[in-house]
């Protein structure tokens, strides 16, 4: 059995055991989350706890990121369940700080994402993307960490970190793991405890998108327009489904790709299933 995680809300304190571990010359392995964890966190977890000696896991339901008609509030908090997930992957320290101490009486500051920042899920979500970029550098400032996992499940959102990371030449690695899915496609995700079991059913409609466009790229298809009606197609017979966009972007721009597949790319799918509440699903595949 593996002892379990030191958990920590102050974050001086975890700046000066961080500071202790360098002195220690350990490597310090970060993996942020918002809680409700599932095998996608925990994959991110195992990694880390490969590549370095320390491994610390933050939970904290970043209200800046989320916007006035979202989840804040209803956003599941699972803390205990967390820690013994944490403990069983061999986590070291939980950071879980209160809002206030992360945003203090008087905090101003923002990191902006810029315009990849607007596109895609920031469309729908503005503001959502600086919200993130802002709170991961400050996890970072008080973390201090080596090296930073995060899931490709949120693929926009590790391509404006690393943006972010490379730009104001923070000292960390930032690295991206695959999407951890469940036995029928669907990828993990802490909202998908929101769906109803009629629900969950038509979830998987994202993932039978990818695959059947990955079926035509296969067959030899570099229509864009094509490709994305085939997903388009999926999407829009799942009942109760209201697609958000379904975009081809190109590896290093990141830009929205409308012509031919003529280099690396990603799709990215998303869309919310149902009313009341609005749950909204992403995913997405690299397409070579
Ligand atoms: P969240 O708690 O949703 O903010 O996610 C925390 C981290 O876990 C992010 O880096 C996510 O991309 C990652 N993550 C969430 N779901 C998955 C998944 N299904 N597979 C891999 N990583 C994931």
């Amino acid at each position: 059995m593996l002892s379990a995680p030191q958990i920590i809300y102050s974050p001086t304190e975890i700046k000066n055991l961080s500071s202790r571990f360098k002195n220690e010359n350990k490597i310090i392995g970060f993996v942020p989350t918002m809680g409700c964890l599932h095998e996608g966190h925990l994959s991110l977890m195992r990694e880390a706890k490969k590549q370095c000696d320390i491994v610390i896991v933050s939970i904290f339901v970043n209200p800046m990121q989320f916007g006035p008609n979202e989840d804040f509030a209803s956003y599941p908090r699972t803390l205990e369940r967390d820690v013994s997930l944490c403990q069983s992957v061999g986590v070291d320290v939980v950071f879980a700080p209160l809002k206030t101490e992360l945003y203090p009486q008087g905090f101003n500051s923002k990191i902006l994402g810029g315009p990849i920042a607007e596109l895609y899920c920031g469309k729908s979500r503005p503001g959502f993307f600086d919200g993130i970029l802002t709170v991961v550098n400050i996890l970072f400032q008080i973390v201090q960490p080596h090296k930073a996992f995060f899931g490709e499940k949120d693929f926009q959102q590790l391509f404006l970190v690393k943006q972010m990371v490379r730009d104001l030449w923070m000292s960390v690695d930032v690295i991206g793991l695959p999407i951890v899915r469940e036995a029928d496609g669907l990828a993990m995700s802490s909202r998908n405890t929101y769906l109803t079991s009629e629900q969950r059913k038509h979830a998987t409609s994202l993932y039978r998108a990818i695959l059947s466009v990955q079926k035509q790229v296969n067959g030899g298809e570099t229509s864009i327009s094509k490709l994305q009606q085939t997903a388009h197609a999926i999407l829009e017979a799942t009942p109760d489904f209201v697609i958000d966009y379904i975009v081809f972007v190109g590896f290093d721009s990141f830009l929205p790709m409308t012509q031919e597949l003529d280099q690396p790319a990603r799709l990215l799918l998303a869309g919310y299933l149902g009313n009341q509440p609005r749950i909204r699903l992403i995913d997405n595949i690299l397409i070579n």
